[in-house]
């Protein structure tokens, strides 16, 4: 368990070094206070993300065994945790959230980390033209000219 446990925060330090490296402002880490728990949450634009362990997550990709012994523990046990996060994205998205959610192996390669930082800024990018119509049609920012 422990060792697990700190594998996750392997991970997310390489997350938060990746955000951090693309020059990203506004975001903060382990937002206990969200549905959830994000890695990962950007408040203003509203975006959440996750990075989920593949062994944890039962990563279609990786396909990681399961341990030969408590087979059925485990198998509840990572259900559950699928089952979880599917409900999490849900609900974050009724209230207004843009989910992202990566699989650790896409952080362990390269081209999975290219994969990566183009989804968080497409989801920043797309949250921030949100915005600017909705401040359009309020009658109040200011339009700027297509790029
Ligand atoms: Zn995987």
């Amino acid at each position: 368990m422990q060792a697990v446990k700190s594998a996750k925060t392997g991970l997310e330090r390489r997350l938060f070094a990746m955000l951090a490296g693309m020059g990203l402002k506004g975001w903060r880490k382990n937002a206990v206070d969200l549905l959830g728990k994000p890695d990962v949450a950007f408040d203003q634009q509203r975006v959440a993300i996750f990075v989920d362990g593949c062994f944890w997550h039962r990563c279609p990709v990786c396909k990681r065994k399961l341990p030969k012994t408590n087979r059925e523990y485990w198998e509840r046990k990572l259900e559950r945790n699928v089952r979880l996060a599917r409900d999490a994205n849900r609900r974050l998205r009724r209230e207004g959230w843009l989910v992202v959610r990566c699989w650790e192996h896409e952080l362990r390669n390269p081209n999975g980390r290219v994969g990566f930082r183009e989804g968080v800024r497409s989801a920043l990018s797309e949250r921030r033209k949100h915005r600017d119509a909705g401040a359009r049609k309020k009658g109040r920012g200011r339009v700027s000219s297509p790029p």
